[in-house]
């Protein structure tokens, strides 16, 4: 068919298993890129992922590969990212795919996310290619790694491509697995247009560009589209093509991977997993679509100055719409006044998020402790959940509370297996299984989400001498005797410091919160107590010392330059600070629950 030499692929593994070096490897090869662009990981396009040298989003590019024969092929490539939080990128990029390059490191084998990933290609029917990557390593061991696909996951040893991304072995018998390996797309271009969305972002000048797969038909400029999802018509303006940047083309025909901008300006109109058809000849049915991310930490982020919510609030939706899996919604604080509820899909998701509002938008924030959705059910039989700590209600109108669980999965050498499961212990957790690969063990447990929000996986590696690998899966809600913590800063309740914790770890969880503030809050003329209380029974107390006069003395009798300094440093400090009261609390302090020590 028409397709029959083109090939949508994507590259999968655990974190740090070479995807990114890889692929820029195969770009090279495919010379997509100019001697200039040369540079490490070139699909990592957000300055923030080259600093963290993560992947966040997945961005496809198209190549060119001529077979030895003359044989002409177009392959679309979608780089994924490797971090549990963003499985949900991973499933909706491997939508727009017919098969995987699933990397191991050769030195590493097997890992706790090289298993999820493994499954979520299975699952959407995609050819698995396993490639033993990184075996350049003096310590790798490709055949081991091998040997490992198949005992956990069933893939054939003998189907593995052995390769180093960097030093480029093993590309040209990656790039024939491809062509033999991967079936062309179906689809018919005459058809009746069919596309999913897999991916969107703003342009200030185009409006939105969406990401598309064709399914069926052709996307050419001119054509009238309509949006399953919102039932919203537009007239497509530009088509194209990723190298990675935008090219414009002439048309997208089924079975291809490109973008399209069609004088989308409200956000709401453009989401991603919705499909795209012609508005005067429609498909008969949508794609299935995607399971829509499902939000599951929750934080308030503020502005520090009241006058810049407007800012903060067009900055959110325009966020929003470069990542559809973050949520958010107003919300007044007491301590903080007008900002935003927002989900989002992990710990490292909201650090990201944060940081790029702040970066790409100009904006000082201030967040509040992430938390987790509680469900309660109160004595008079109504049930509702809330994420929002603040919300809690009091303990007597609460029958029961539950709180989500997660089936967590961890990989270790066995001699790590006895702290790790003290630590799973400590974290609330009951052991489901323990299987044996190699010299390595599995562990599956399930523990209460919230027990492993926060530090949990800094712990586990440092336990481990970094070792252990884990994934995770959400798995419903649980009971638990969890209770509301409020904190108390110079006599008031600040709402937007308390958190719920669980019984058994309230005081200790209180007393470390109180201390953190006692050392973060900047010194007054006088004492200020800070106060963790549960119902209002006082279960820890420090207290912010008064400034000792001879010290503010010799400040102020300074010579100018050191004084200027001292000023400077104070405004910058003060940029994340809030006043509550006649006290400023700076953003460390909300976040005294996450301090580790
Ligand atoms: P990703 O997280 O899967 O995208 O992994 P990256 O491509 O960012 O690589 C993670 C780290 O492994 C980086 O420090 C790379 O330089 C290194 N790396 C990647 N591929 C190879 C390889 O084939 N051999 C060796 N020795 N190191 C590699
Ligand atoms: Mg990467």
């Amino acid at each position: 068919g028409p397709t029959a030499n083109i090939r949508n692929f994507s590259i999968i593994a655990h974190v740090d298993h070479g995807k990114s070096t890889l692929a820029d490897r195969i770009l090279e090869r495919l010379g997509a890129m100019g001697e200039r662009d040369k540079r490490d990981q070139t699909l990592d396009t957000l300055e923030l992922e080259r600093e963290r040298g993560i992947t966040i989003k997945s961005t496809p590019i198209r190549l060119n590969y001529r077979r030895e024969n003359g044989e002409e092929y177009v392959f679309n490539l979608i780089d994924t990212p490797g971090h549990v939080d963003f499985n949900y990128e991973v499933s909706r990029s491997l939508a727009a795919c017919e098969g995987v390059l699933l990397l191991v490191d050769a030195s590493q084998g097997v890992e706790a996310q090289t298993i999820v990933n493994a499954y979520l290609a299975i699952d959407n029917n995609l050819e698995i290619i396993p490639v033993v990557n990184k075996i350049d390593l003096p310590a790798a061991d490709p055949e081991g790694a091998a040997q490992e696909l198949e005992e956990v996951i069933g893939i054939p040893a003998e189907d593995a491509v052995f390769a180093s991304g960097k030093a480029g072995l093993g590309i040209p018998e990656i790039l024939e697995a491809i062509v033999e390996r991967i079936p062309p797309p179906p689809g018919d271009p005459q058809a009746p247009l069919k596309a999913l969305i897999f991916d969107s972002f703003y342009d200030a000048y185009q409006g939105v560009i969406l990401f598309v797969r064709v399914l069926e038909g052709t996307l050419t400029p001119k054509q009238p589209i309509m949006l399953f999802g919102t039932g919203k018509t537009f007239e497509v303006d530009k088509v194209g093509t990723f190298t990675p940047g935008l090219v414009v083309g002439d048309s997208l025909p089924a079975g291809t991977v490109g973008w399209v901008a069609a004088g989308i300006k409200d956000i709401h109109d453009a989401q991603v997993g919705d499909t795209i058809t012609q508005k005067d000849r429609p498909t008969p049915e949508p794609f299935p679509g995607f399971k829509p991310a499902q939000p599951v930490v929750f934080s308030g982020l503020y502005p520090t100055s009241t006058e810049e919510y407007r800012k903060l609030r067009d900055a959110l939706e325009k966020l929003k719409l470069n990542d559809a899996a973050f949520t958010f919604e107003p919300e007044t604080s007491e301590a903080l006044g007008f900002g935003f509820r927002c989900g989002f899909l992990g710990l490292l998701h909201a650090e990201i998020v944060q940081e790029r509002l702040e970066r790409e938008f100009d904006l000082d924030l201030i967040a509040t402790a992430p938390a987790v959705v509680y469900r309660v059910t109160l004595t008079n039989g109504d049930v509702f959940e809330t994420q929002n700590p603040a919300e809690f209600p009091t303990r007597d109108r609460i029958d029961m509370v539950e709180e989500p669980y997660i089936k967590l999965s961890i990989m270790q050498p066995e001699e790590y297996v006895g702290p790790v499961m003290q630590l799973l212990q400590e974290r609330r957790g009951s052991m489901v299984t323990m299987n044996y690969v190699g010299k390595r063990v599995e562990l599956i447990y399930e523990v209460p989400f919230a027990e492993i929000l926060y530090d949990f996986h800094d712990r586990l590696k440092s336990i481990s001498r970094g070792y252990a690998s884990m994934d995770y899966e959400q798995i419903g809600y649980r009971e638990g005797d969890l209770r509301k913590v409020d904190i108390q800063v110079n006599n008031e309740v600040v709402d937007a410091l308390a958190v719920i914790v669980h019984e058994d770890k309230a005081y200790s969880l209180g007393r470390k919160i109180v201390d953190k503030m006692a050392e973060v809050i900047p010194r007054q003329m006088f004492p200020v107590p800070v106060q963790a209380t549960i119902g209002g029974k006082i279960i820890a107390r420090a207290t912010v010392k008064a400034y000792r006069k001879d010290v503010l003395a010799k400040c102020y009798g300074g010579d100018i330059t050191r004084k200027k300094k001292l000023l400077e440093k104070q405004k910058k400090g003060r940029a994340r600070m809030k006043q509550i009261g006649t006290v400023e609390v700076p953003q460390e302090a909300f976040l005294a629950v996450l301090s580790t020590d």
